[in-house]
């Protein structure tokens, strides 16, 4: 018999990256979205497969699937900062009746959930490079906090039902990653840099560009998922690549990548905006034996190689 998964967001960056994983493994797909921030096109590719079914529903309401389930992935909810401030309580209602509608479907099924996390839940961190058993600096009622906060939430119900059900479940706190199928127009940084480079428009660096990320190619992250989904830890596991740069050198990196010598103009940096990210990978080298391949001149080539593939209506649909 095939084991059959359940992903929610699907039709999302990550989660139609996890669809062809496990499509690829041997499993029988559930994909499931409502296409408030994915898009179909993501997934259509597999909508020909015996071993894929999507349904199109929101999983903060009564989630239903027939037949018996392995595992259950969580991705569903907006991720990118312009995403969930447009839409901050449907961000909060699936990190809270999203997850909860989950495990207790879980629960049901007898099934094993992992839950999509983030480096957000750290917030604007004192401790550098986070490591798992920092518990954060989050802004409850900055404009962040509906998905910090949402996160945080989700991975105290899915602690909850672990100690409380004994439901097997794993929590992947995921940091910034990057790759094919990341909507041009969503606002994250490596997807507004490229755009506005193809589109010969100002490269904009909020801030003087001195804060920080880190920047993980999505087979990298993938290929941790994969891991931890079957590795028998409950724990939080930070999973992301831990080379660090600033943005103001990584916006640096794209002009070189795309030859578009664009000016570069300085705008506010937005509210909360965290200084300082890295993840601290010692947990996940020594659990899942996993590190990054990937490396970010690589990366950003296979990036960039897919963004110039799109039409010119494409580039330019300004919003979803
Ligand atoms: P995305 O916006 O591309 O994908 C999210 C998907 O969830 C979309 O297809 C959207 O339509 C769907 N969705 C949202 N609310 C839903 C609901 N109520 N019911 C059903 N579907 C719903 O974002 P992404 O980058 O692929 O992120 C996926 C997950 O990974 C999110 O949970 C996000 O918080 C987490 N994450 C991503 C990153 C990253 O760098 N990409 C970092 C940390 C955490
Ligand atoms: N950023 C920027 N210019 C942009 C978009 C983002 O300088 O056009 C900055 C943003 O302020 C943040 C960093 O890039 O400091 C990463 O932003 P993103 O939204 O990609 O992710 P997050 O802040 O959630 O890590």
């Amino acid at each position: 018999m095939k084991k059959r998964i359940l992903i929610t967001g699907a039709a999302g960056f990550l989660g139609s990256h996890l669809c062809d994983r496990f499509i690829k493994e041997g499993y029988h797909v559930i994909a499931m979205d409502n296409l408030i921030t994915g898009d179909l096109q993501n997934i259509e590719h597999l909508f020909p497969l015996e071993n894929f079914e999507f349904h199109h529903h929101d999983v903060s309401k009564f989630v239903h699937v027939a037949g018996a389930l392995d595992y259950i992935l969580h991705f569903a909810s907006p991720a990118s900062p312009i995403d969930y401030l447009k839409i901050p309580i449907q961000t909060l209602k699936v990190g809270s009746l999203g997850i909860h509608n989950l495990l207790g479907l879980a629960k049901a099924k007898n099934a094993r959930v992992l839950i999509a996390s983030t480096s957000e839940i750290y917030g604007d961190p004192t401790v550098h490079p986070q490591v798992e058993s920092y518990w954060g600096n989050v802004n409850p009622v900055g404009p962040r906090g509906v998905y910090d906060e949402a996160k945080r939430f989700q991975e105290a119900m899915t602690m909850a039902y672990h100690t409380f059900h004994g439901l097997e479940t794993r929590i992947v706190r995921i940091f910034n990653t990057y790759g094919p199928r990341m909507r041009l127009n969503d606002g994250r940084v490596l997807p507004a840099f490229i755009g506005q480079a193809i589109r010969g428009e100002d490269i904009t660096i909020f801030g003087d560009g001195s804060q920080t990320r880190a920047f993980c190619y999505v087979d990298d992250l993938v290929e941790g998922i994969y891991r931890l989904l079957l590795s028998d830890y409950a724990s939080p596991v930070n999973i992301g690549n831990p080379d660090e740069i600033t943005i103001k050198a990584f916006a640096e990196e794209i002009i070189a990548l795309t030859g578009s010598n664009q000016k570069v103009v300085y705008h506010d940096l937005p509210v909360d905006d965290p200084k300082q990210r890295q993840p601290d990978i010692s947990l996940a080298r020594e659990l899942l034996g996993w590190e990054p391949k990937v490396s970010r001149k690589e990366g950003l080539e296979r990036t960039y190689a897919y963004f110039k593939t799109l039409t010119a209506e494409q580039l330019n649909k300004k919003d979803h």
